[in-house]
């Protein structure tokens, strides 16, 4: 019975509803009809009418029209009921089939493959999941592809630089001396900072992230970076300044990824500003909170301005300084901050300098603290 197939299933349980209808129908019919009729007779009979010659003819013609009338009825009612199984199943199997094909497809690689619209609302239905969900996976390949793609690229410049230098080494054709081991060394740590932002960025995408969000003062927080940032720089260093009051509302926020986007902007703000000032700027708007890295840097180009959050992208100019930036870090810190439920933003200018801004929620008054990994 597990073997059979739905439209036989269909076509037989269509089957079984007429057998049933129509054997009741006749033996109903050949119980009650003649008891009908002879009760009928009886009656005609009352009202003066003498059959009692032809009571036995008319017994008989009305059995044999009955049976002749029942035969027929039979015949054509199966015959229409069978024909109209037999294209109902069809129509309900044909878009069935029709979506195995298509997902037997789509399964051997065609992502393109979809499903079309059925007249038939649940299957119109399961369609619409489909292509839904086709569209995803098709989007998750080829963010997948593109991953690959700009990885290889990345990969292979440091792993170019390595080779030569190594076989020059290795043939003689190059001297060694503690600049060239500097290079090679300088090689490895891009190698590593690669693999290291790449792995953070790849959790990050995939959702595996744990955020710890909590109530959170920003104040001390923000005045402990300062602190750390500044002890580092040198005397040609652009300045750095907090700009922030005392009285902020809490936050609802992972300290440590707050940390992690900060180290981030400051970095790239200190990087890009040859000479001048970065601000750390923190004020209160409607429900939110608003942190800004503010400086008077080198500015980005209004045309590669919407790139600077994709993974990888770095202006060509630092490209060109070899700034050892891997172009993923802002592509993580807007993850970070998407977790956190606030949004980043870029504002700058060419030559005057760049404003990286990122809203935090306000915290719900009464202290607490939820901890997730983070879902996409
Ligand atoms: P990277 O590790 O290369 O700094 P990011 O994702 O942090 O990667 O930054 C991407 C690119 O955006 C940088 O390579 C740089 O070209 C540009 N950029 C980021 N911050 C600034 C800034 N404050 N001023 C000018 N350019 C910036």
């Amino acid at each position: 019975m597990n073997r059979i197939n739905l439209s036989t299933r269909l076509f037989l349980s269509h089957m079984i509803v007429m057998i049933v209808g129509i054997s009741t129908l006749l033996v109903v019919g050949k119980i009650y009809s003649p008891q009908l009729f002879i009760w009928h007779l009886e009656k005609l009979q009352g009202y003066g009418f003498n059959l009692i010659y032809s009571r036995r003819q008319l017994l008989e013609g009305f059995d044999s029209a009955w049976s002749r009338g029942a035969f027929w009825s039979v015949i054509v009612g199966g015959t229409s009921a069978i024909a109209l199984s037999y294209w109902v199943s069809k129509r309900i199997m044909q878009p069935l089939i029709q979506m195995e094909r298509i997902t037997r497809r789509f399964a051997s690689g065609h992502l393109e493959e979809r499903v079309p619209a059925n007249e038939i609302p649940e299957l119109n239905r399961l369609a619409q999941s489909f292509n839904r969900m086709a569209k995803d996976l098709e989007g998750v390949e080829q963010r997948r592809r593109e991953l690959v793609g700009d990885l290889t690229h990345e990969l292979r410049t440091p792993l170019t630089v390595l080779e030569g230098y190594l076989e020059g080494l290795g043939d003689g054709t190059i001297a060694p001396s503690t600049d060239i081991y500097h290079r090679l060394a300088k090689e490895t740590t891009r190698l590593r900072r690669l693999v290291n932002d790449l792995q953070e960025l790849s959790k990050a995408e995939a959702g595996y992230l744990p955020i710890n969000l909590q109530s959170l003062n920003l104040y001390p927080l923000l005045n402990s970076l300062i602190q750390k940032f500044s002890d580092q720089l040198l005397d040609d260093n652009p300045s750095l300044r907090l700009d922030c009051p005392q009285t902020l509302p809490l936050v609802l926020a992972d300290p440590e990824r707050v940390e992690q986007i900060l180290i981030n902007l400051i970095g790239n703000a200190l990087r890009y500003t040859p000479e001048g000032s970065v601000t750390l700027r923190a004020w209160e708007a409607t429900a939110q909170v608003w942190v800004a890295v503010e400086d008077t840097g080198q500015g980005i180009a209004p045309e590669e301005l919407p790139h600077v959050f994709e993974r990888f992208w770095r202006s060509d100019r630092s490209r060109d300084r070899h700034s050892g930036g891997t172009g993923i870090g802002l592509a993580i810190s807007q993850r970070l901050v998407e977790l956190q439920n606030g949004v980043i933003q870029a504002e700058s200018e060419l030559g005057k300098g760049s404003i990286f801004r990122f809203s935090l929620p306000i915290a719900p008054s009464g202290a607490f603290s939820i901890s997730a990994i983070a879902k996409r």
